[in-house]
């Protein structure tokens, strides 16, 4: 694709990165075929292609985000789709959040839109605040119908309890027998708070293989949930990478993460902080260091199966299959533990949950999840296993069998508890 950018706009060094992605789309329009919201609307510029036309508009004439980019920016659910469908390795991820940041430092959303996205960029990525919205979130349910179609969704979200007891403190914990390798798990933010049970699972499956796990003191949210609203979360960056930095020297072969949006923001560090003199190196070595759970476990190779092969649809969450290009892995483990692992139909598409999407896009989402229930029902599973709290929070109800995260089934299968969700 031809750009048309000045001299003294490829001074930037954004703008230079967003030049080259944007001269390697040939415009085939391959990837509108499987994008999600390509699928539902058949709009054009709600497609990669129709996207990555407005996004190019709005940076070369260096003009304000205007309505219409906003509206079918504001619909791309960043599912990365199309970035596995691409035959020319165009970067649409980088795209999209340049776009993103550049929409909220130009474009003023109406008062609604900023209150909502404020409230989710402050109350997610924080724990203790997030547990008193959950609690407010509990009290309000009766009245759900009568509040706007945002709110609704969020309350819809919300789970029915809340683990405390079982959130995981800062700390090292030890590998049992042999130490084979020493690890730092993310605990993440939301995930804690919604299924602590995951990150116990993840523990004790990682020690009962000879992995040390060290939390880290000073390691916060990842930042992906806000950096998606387009936010500024370059110093939330900043304060992680030093963390972990910290441990580095105490010898660290992997940063374990178990919610894969977080695993694909993490592994995106170096990117992110590229420009920064005093960060790029560091934060290039943590994203080196960043594993999906699944990589780890199969790096670890896992003793023991489960007889009786329950029936597993595995539902491949666009952050783990699109983003960090993990798809054979997490099912090869499920298989290997003695489970009937079945694909779900169309399981390129996304299931809607996206971070904050189901609560910002609720109809669209809605959609997606409804496309999503039905091809998961037509597989007959007796459960659906998944490697990303917000697919399971998005599917949870609706489907009709327990959904429960990758490692649990894996820590179940190699002698730890039975997860509760299955009863
Ligand atoms: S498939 Fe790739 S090259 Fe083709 S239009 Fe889409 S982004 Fe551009
Ligand atoms: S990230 Fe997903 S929703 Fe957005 S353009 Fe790509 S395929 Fe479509």
């Amino acid at each position: 694709m031809q750009t048309h950018f000045t001299l003294a706009q490829l001074a930037d060094p954004e703008i230079r990165d967003v030049n080259a992605i944007l001269r390697a789309c040939v415009h085939c329009g391959f990837c509108t075929a499987t994008c999600p919201t390509y699928v539902l609307l058949g709009d054009e510029l709600d497609g990669p292609r129709g996207r990555i036309y407005l996004i190019k508009e709005m940076l070369e004439r260096g003009r304000p985000a205007t309505e219409t980019v906003v509206k079918h920016i504001d619909r791309c659910l960043s599912c990365l789709a199309c970035m596995t469908t691409c035959p020319s390795g165009v970067n649409y991820m980088h795209l999209v959040d340049h776009g993103r940041r550049h929409i909220a430092r130009t474009y003023r959303r109406p008062l609604l839109d900023r209150w909502t996205r404020k409230l989710l960029g402050t109350i997610l990525p924080r724990p203790s605040l997030f547990r008193l919205a959950l609690t407010a979130a509990r009290l309000a349910q009766p009245m759900r119908t009568l509040l706007p179609a945002r709110l609704q969704a969020m309350l819809k979200l919300a789970p029915r309890s809340v683990g405390r007891s079982e959130v995981i403190e800062p700390g090292v914990l030890p590998a049992e027998g042999l130490r084979r390798m020493r690890v730092a798990l993310l605990v993440g933010c939301v995930q804690q708070v919604i299924d602590a049970a995951i990150n116990q699972a993840t523990v004790r499956l990682l020690r009962r293989h000879g992995a040390e796990v060290v939390v880290v003191s000073g390691v916060g949210c990842c930042g992906a949930l806000e950096h998606h609203l387009g936010h500024d979360v370059l110093d939330l960056l900043r304060a992680n990478v030093d963390a972990w930095t910290a441990e580095l020297g105490r010898g660290l072969d992997a940063i374990v993460i178990n919610a894969s949006g977080c695993g694909t923001m993490v592994k995106d560090y170096g990117f992110l902080l590229r420009t920064d003199p005093a960060y790029a190196a560091k934060a290039a070595r943590i994203s080196a260091l960043a594993k999906d759970v699944s990589e780890v476990a199969q790096q670890l190779g896992l003793n023991g199966a489960l007889p009786g092969a329950l029936r597993v649809a595995y539902h491949s969450a666009c952050s783990l299959q699109h983003g960090q290009k993990i798809h054979a892995g997490p099912k090869q483990l499920l298989q290997k533990a003695g489970f009937d692992v079945v694909d779900v139909p169309e399981g390129h598409l996304c299931c809607g949950s996206a971070g904050t999407y189901n609560m910002l896009q609720p109809a669209l989402a809605e959609a997606l999840r409804d496309r999503k229930l039905r091809n998961i029902a037509s597989v007959k599973p007796e459960v659906v296993a998944a490697g990303n709290i917000g697919c399971i929070t998005q599917l949870g109800a609706g489907v009709g069998v327990p959904v429960v995260h990758t490692v649990e089934l894996l820590d179940w299968a190699t002698g730890g508890p039975k997860p509760d969700a299955l009863g």
